[in-house]
């Protein structure tokens, strides 16, 4: 059989730096777990732009499409602020997302115990916490119709409609029962169901789709207000969480904060099942391209590398070699090791991106 592919698209500043990290991974698996993956790398975002003129080549585009998952380090920098909105470094991305269609953004807030001094909040409230935030990415109201500011009258008035057809919600919701099944086979639903007949509709439907084909999961449903609040009183109540475009995008960096350091949380973007069962899939760290630090092998490699770890466990149902690499993290940050970034000033030495990478490769052996 061939080899599954994976194009890689490092972008721009700290990108290059953490996604070489993780190429030594995915050599790792290749020789020493049997697991090869046939990986092409190409441009994105200023890098792209630099080169052809714009944040992404239709040839990146196609191979991205044709690829059984592309990871991405990231993109933008202060090189590229003035540039045109059309050929921002950001319009890669978006295009990326948009052209494979990739309708459910999987957010997990994961604590390792090394780090939950970290959090703002108590160690008991996080300590062992993981959960997971599905959030609806390709609907709502950041792109539902009419939009606009308008005159009315003698004012103006902004406009912008959340807008979620049934197919829409059904397929979020079966995304993330799917999840679910893996993890702790339990889903909460979070919408407005009280004051919004959006809400109402995605509630029902959410219902309907558990009734019919997951009724093996437990299912509740929270208003999102609410939802909101118990993430910061008890998050370890929750295992999924499903939730439309806007309340997504609030709560998965709020889930995202109280595990401590951007430079540790990973992400998936996942679109509709190809024919042989695997969705088309988009990898990526939660954090920017860091130009304040890029450059100097002060990144933190973590994010880029349990990105990979969820490419391994979505794309290619590898849960248990997933498991061995995000082990491997955790082990390493059990024994001290930390970039700049997971250190206070009075900490000491904080190591480098690559010798973080050093750190994970020789957990990863001492694994065998
Ligand atoms: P950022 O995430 O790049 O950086 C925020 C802060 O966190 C910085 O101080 C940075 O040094 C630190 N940081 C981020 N990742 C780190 C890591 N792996 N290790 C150690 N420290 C890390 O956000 P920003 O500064 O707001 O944006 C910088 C650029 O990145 C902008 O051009 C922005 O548009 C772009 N951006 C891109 C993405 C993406 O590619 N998905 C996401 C956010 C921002």
């Amino acid at each position: 059989m061939a080899n599954p592919t994976l194009l890689i698209l490092a972008g721009d500043g700290i990108g290059p730096e953490v996604m070489g990290q993780v190429t030594r991974i995915i050599d790792w698996f290749g020789a020493k777990r049997d697991l090869a993956f046939d990986v092409e790398h190409d441009l994105v975002g200023g890098a792209a732009y630099d080169k052809h003129g714009t944040p992404l080549h239709d040839d990146t585009m196609a191979r991205a499409l044709a690829a059984d998952a592309v990871l991405l380090g990231a993109v933008g920098g202060p090189k590229y602020d003035n540039l045109d909105f059309s050929v921002k470094p950001e319009r890669g991305l978006l295009r990326l997302r948009k052209e494979m269609d990739l309708f459910s953004n999987l957010r997990p807030a994961q604590c390792f115990d090394a780090l939950a001094d970290f959090s703002s909040l108590k160690k008991d409230v996080v300590a062992g916490l993981d959960i997971m935030i599905v959030r609806e990415l390709t609907s709502g109201v950041y792109f539902g119709e009419p939009r606009g500011i308008f005159e009315e009258g003698n004012e103006r008035v902004g406009i912008n409609t959340q807008r979620y057809t049934e197919s829409e919600i059904d397929r979020v919701a079966r995304s993330a029962f799917e999840l679910a099944r893996r993890r702790g086979n339990k889903v909460c639903s979070m919408e407005k169901a009280n004051v919004m007949e959006s809400g109402i509709l995605w509630r029902e439907v959410v219902q309907k789709v558990h009734d019919e084909d997951y009724p093996d999961v437990e299912l509740s449903h929270m208003y999102a207000d609410n939802g909101a609040m118990q993430l910061v009183r008890a998050p370890k109540q929750f295992d999924v969480i499903v939730t439309d475009n806007l309340f997504g995008d609030i709560l998965s960096d709020c889930a995202a904060m109280l595990t401590g350091s951007l430079g540790m949380l990973p992400s998936a973007s996942l679109g509709a099942p190809n024919a042989d069962g695997r969705p088309k899939a988009l990898y990526e760290p939660v954090h920017g391209s860091a130009p304040d630090i890029a450059g100097q092998g002060k990144a933190n490699p973590i994010a880029c590398i349990l990105s990979f770890a969820m490419a391994l466990r979505y794309s290619f149902d590898q849960g248990d070699e997933a498991a061995r690499l995000e082990k491997a993290v955790e082990q390493v940050l059990a024994d001290g090791a930390r970039t700049a970034d997971l250190m206070g000033p009075e900490d000491g030495t904080p190591i480098t991106t690559a010798e973080m990478g050093d750190a994970i490769l020789a957990a990863l052996d001492a694994s065998l």
